[in-house]
């Protein structure tokens, strides 16, 4: 993680990670986004804007909470292209439906970042999503599938 902005190589104003490791001010990257649609730095390609609160680049430890930040941060990430591959994705109907299920899986095996509150800081509703997703598993592919995914959720889901 780097300590200023790769762009005006200055302090952060208004943190933002476009889904890598790398940091930039707000109005860096996206004056930089109209040209090019990756990192500057590592040349990954751009998943989402993401607002970085500016305790976790400025703080010098490594406490619980900002290690905790950090894991759900990059599950989310990872999720947000899961989920816009799957979007995206043009196959047939068992195809999609393989890769809903692996992306329900994938939530499944990380549902603790859905307790620790971070999933809003993103401006992302993933409740909403996931309900939304099921249900649509449910209806196109596998209603019984899509009963168990509900089940399986349903903590996270109320
Ligand atoms: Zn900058
Ligand atoms: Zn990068």
């Amino acid at each position: 993680m780097n300590s200023s902005c790769p762009i005006c190589l200055d302090t952060f104003k208004n943190p933002y990670s476009i889904g890598c490791s790398h940091i930039f001010c707000k109005k860096c990257i996206n004056k930089w986004l109209k040209e090019k649609d990756s990192c500057p730095v590592c040349r990954k390609e751009y998943i989402g804007s993401f607002p970085i609160p500016i305790e976790l680049i400025t703080s010098k430890y490594k406490t619980r909470k900002i290690t905790e930040y950090w894991r759900s941060f990059k599950i989310f990430v990872e999720l947000q292209k899961m989920m816009d591959d799957y979007t995206n994705y043009n196959g047939t109907i068992s195809n999609k439906c393989k890769r809903m299920d692996k992306i329900l899986k994938f939530i499944y095996e990380n549902k603790w970042i859905f307790k620790t509150n971070k999933i809003k800081l993103w401006g992302y509703d993933f409740r909403k999503v996931l309900r939304q997703k099921i249900d649509e598993f449910s209806i196109n592919e596998n209603y019984k599938e899509g009963k168990i995914w509900k089940y399986k959720f349903r903590d996270i889901l109320e």
